[in-house]
């Protein structure tokens, strides 16, 4: 059987080819794509599982191949991006990539995330263990656990699948302090390392669907120095 198929958007062949080698040693299917052109072109003809994307393109910017995805499908995507560029990841996050790394990596270290991030989104293990989750109630704020929607009062709120985990991990504390590296740990990878910049982008975007305001807080309060709060039930000792 193939092993899960995986798109590799870069046009530096001394990068490409080597690894594209290493992850078919390692049980995936690899085809590269050196040009915004033929990445879309071979997005459409294979379907594969998951994108590696490299930010810096002949004939374009990776952001726009990764917006166009997105357009049209959940599959996770990873961007390869340049050292010291910390508006581009936030830019690449922002339009929906699921992780980066940081370029010069290592096979070992890209292969980690690969695995890392099909496991989060592989879809039967979320619904075998959302099928016996009860809905998560706190005041107007309703979690669907089983179909993963968020609802304030009559409203469904709209989140990224990365905005859903951030706020059912903070929810399931609620009351609580979640600590930034434990945020960091759960909600993107175990073996997370250097900025946490992502998470304040994320809390912000959080925050503003539900209406919050991070100067007087009714859901997400910051602990600073420490992580945020989720506001409990009205009335319970927090
Ligand atoms: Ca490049």
């Amino acid at each position: 059987m193939a092993g899960p198929r995986i798109l590799l958007v870069e046009d530096e062949t001394s990068i490409a080819e080597p690894f594209a080698r290493m992850l078919e040693r390692e049980g995936f299917t690899a085809s590269v794509a050196p040009t915004v052109a033929r990445a879309l072109e071979l997005f459409a003809a294979e379907e594969p599982d998951l994108v590696l994307l490299d930010l810096n393109l002949p004939d374009g910017d990776g952001r726009d191949v990764a917006r166009d995805i997105r357009a049209r499908s959940r599959v996770p995507i990873i961007m390869l991006t340049a050292r010291g560029t910390e508006t581009d990841r936030v830019v690449g996050l922002e339009i929906g990539a699921d992780d980066y790394v940081v370029k010069p990596f290592s096979a070992a270290e890209v292969i980690a995330r690969i695995r890392a991030v099909l496991r989060r989104t592989a879809e039967p293990l979320v619904q075998e263990d959302a099928a016996e989750a009860e809905p998560l109630e706190i005041d107007e704020l309703r979690i669907d656990r089983a179909a993963r929607r968020v609802f304030l009062g009559e409203e469904e709120i709209e989140l990224s699948r990365k905005e859903y985990d951030l706020l059912l991990e903070l929810a399931s504390h609620a009351g609580a302090v979640v600590s930034r590296d434990d945020l960091m740990a759960r909600v993107w990878d175990v073996n997370w390392f250097g900025s946490t910049k992502t998470l304040d982008v994320h809390i912000g975007w959080l925050r503003r669907k539900l209406g919050d305001d991070a100067a007087s807080p009714r859901w997400i309060e910051t602990v600073r120095g420490i992580g945020f709060r989720f506001a409990a039930e009205e009335g319970e000792a927090p």
